[in-house]
């Protein structure tokens, strides 16, 4: 008897979960889809803008391809993992592999990390901005922050650079992507 009481009381719950969604979540997402654009775990979209001397990089990502979960923290591991994320993506010398004759250095980095809550998805934005000495030189750029990442499917890369205006995808961190 237990044994058939007990996936019952799951399906009702589970009928409950379901019927809380239908009222609250469309409403949701169609907003954090006009805010954010859309939140697919394994996505993750870079957008490498050359203009003059710099260089941007701007992205996105799951909390869940940087951090492995998308809750708030629960763990001392889980806040290492949280902090040690803010600390790269803040430093930003490992996000991008650059030209070394191009001479390039991180100028600035725009990074907020999400808010974590236990009840929705999170996405981590960041926009790195690098200033090169001989941009001349910058042919390629390599998306070095994907050795950081996780269980990522999909890498869509978009470059605006001066005469190209292209789309790509990538699959690992050191594979070159034209600016020319
Ligand atoms: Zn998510």
């Amino acid at each position: 008897m237990l044994r058939q009481a007990k996936p019952f009381k799951t399906t009702l719950a589970a009928l409950a979960a379901v019927a809380a969604l239908l009222v609250c979540q469309p409403s949701r997402a169609a907003e954090e889809f006009e805010q954010h654009g859309v939140h697919e775990h394994g996505h993750v979209v870079l957008n490498v803008a050359l203009e003059g001397d710099t260089l941007a990089l701007e992205w996105s990502a799951p909390a869940d391809q940087v951090l492995g979960f998308e809750h708030a923290p629960r763990t001392a591991a889980e806040r290492e993992r949280l902090a040690a994320a803010t600390q790269w993506i803040t430093r930003g010398t490992d996000v991008l592999g650059l030209p070394p004759a191009a001479g390039c250095r991180v100028q600035n980095v725009a990074h907020t990390p999400p808010a974590l809550q236990n009840s929705a998805h999170a996405d981590y934005r960041a926009r790195h901005v690098f200033v090169c000495a001989k941009p001349e030189a910058l042919a390629w750029v390599e998306p070095w922050l994907l050795r950081k990442l996780q269980d990522v499917e999909h890498v869509e890369v978009n470059i605006v650079a001066p005469g190209v205006q292209r789309q790509n995808t990538v699959r690992r961190a050191d594979e070159r992507i034209a600016l020319r």
